[in-house]
């Protein structure tokens, strides 16, 4: 049972090939530079190993229909998919559900119409993913295909969570509002979590970390995610690579008043160039971690800022949750960042939150509990995987639908 994930950006295609009877994955690959002089393939194929074999063509892409067909062509060449009529399904990745999708939707003409609907809130990365259903659909028509949505998971959000301290026009006529996002990998962490602790997820109270280029926390309950810390957009919240995350929006006002830079300049400076990046000069949490080692006090200063904000959110959801069972690291920097990890927990004793400082220096590889032997909380890394995640649920909106 076949099952290809799509996450089609601007520029790019990132897809994964899974056999769902075991949920190997039996390629995995992405098409970067769409359209530019540089377009490439890079692919890699299982060894039996725990490294894939890698390779790289570079090739013209001109356009994502190509890129497909490219995609195509190297599943067949490679012997993992002799064509693309072998495919149970085709699971899409889509940014924007809006409110109307709180679970992923088999793709009709009445669902691409309402994600086409949803682009002004999501103007950079909606028109991607619809293009990407959409040359999918026409090179594979009679492939199920599948949309899921990284805000649907915060759909369970409650009005008192999700509503702006703002005139209620502007949520009723322009759908302003908090959203979320990460929510198929905050979704696929807790599972993993009450697997990991042999629990049921409708059992725990949980905090999940997602921490990669992009940051967001959010609290569930109960197996239900009641807080988030993505807002309207991804740029509210924790602090991350390059956005600035939570900011006083007065700031927007006095710079457009001071300085004459445009609207669209100031969100380019918010969203490409603050954060980690306008702290201390490196948006990649392994430079700044080497920066900080080196004394550079603005990397140094970056690190605090960043983990002092994850613990102002850890400290707020531990109060919405009430009862705290388990914080759960994950993302490149919670998956590998020990000195991250030790930032955010540090001090948060009377929260009931003990790291085992050794065990999260050791951490290597898979699911690892880092709490100490008296931590009322359970401190998890839970390496995530939103393909898979984006698999399973394309297979089980098939057989409910
Ligand atoms: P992601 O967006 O989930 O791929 O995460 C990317 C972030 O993870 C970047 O900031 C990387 O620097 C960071 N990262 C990956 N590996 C490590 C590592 N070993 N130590 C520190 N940060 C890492």
């Amino acid at each position: 049972m076949k099952v290809l994930v799509l996450n089609s950006g601007s520029s790019s295609i990132k897809y994964q090939l899974f056999d769902m009877r075991d949920e190997s994955v039996l390629a995995a690959g992405s098409i970067e530079q769409i359209g530019e002089p540089g377009s490439h393939l890079s692919y890699a194929l299982p060894t039996g190993q725990p490294e894939m074999k890698k390779a790289v063509q570079t090739l013209p892409v001109p356009d994502h229909h190509q890129g497909f067909q490219r995609i195509a062509a190297v599943l067949k060449e490679t012997g993992a998919l002799a064509n693309p009529g072998e495919l149970h399904a085709i699971g899409h990745r889509v940014v924007h559900g809006g409110e109307q999708f709180q679970k992923p939707a088999r793709v009709t003409p009445a669902v691409l119409s309402a994600i086409r609907e949803l682009i002004p809130l999501a103007p950079l990365h909606n028109p991607a993913n619809l293009l990407g259903i959409e040359v999918a659909l026409e090179s594979a028509p009679l492939v199920p295909q599948v949309a899921v949505f990284d805000t649907a998971f915060h759909q369970s959000l409650p009005s008192h969570a999700y509503r702006y301290a703002i005139p209620k026009k502007l949520y009723e006529a322009h759908q302003v509002r908090r959203y979320g996002f990460h929510g198929t990998s905050h979704y696929y962490v807790a599972k993993k979590a009450a697997e990991f602790l042999g629990k049921p997820l409708d059992s725990l109270n949980l905090i999940s970390l997602h921490l990669g280029n992009g940051a967001s926390a959010a609290a569930i309950q109960q197996g239900i995610c009641i807080d988030t810390s993505m807002g309207f957009t991804p740029l509210e919240g924790l602090i991350m690579g390059t956005r600035c995350g939570d900011l006083d929006p007065a700031i927007i006002f006095y710079l457009v008043r001071e300085t004459g830079l445009s609207a669209g300049e100031i969100e380019t400076i918010l969203n490409k160039e603050s954060g980690l990046k306008g702290i201390c000069g490196a948006n990649d949490m392994r430079a700044v971690g080497e920066l900080a080692e080196r004394g550079n006090p603005e990397a140094q200063l970056a690190i605090r800022m960043y983990c002092y904000r994850i613990k102002k959110y850890i400290g707020a959801y531990h109060a919405v949750l009430g009862r705290l069972d388990g914080l759960i690291f994950t993302g490149g920097i919670g998956e590998n960042a020990d000195f991250i990890r030790a930032g955010c927990c540090e001090g948060l004793d009377h929260l009931g939150l003990e790291m085992n400082n050794g065990a999260n220096r050791e951490r290597r590889l898979g699911c690892a509990a880092l709490e100490s032997g008296t931590s009322r909380v359970k401190i998890l890394v839970i390496p995530t995987n939103e393909e898979l995640e984006i698999a399973e649920q394309t297979v089980t909106c098939l057989s409910s639908s």
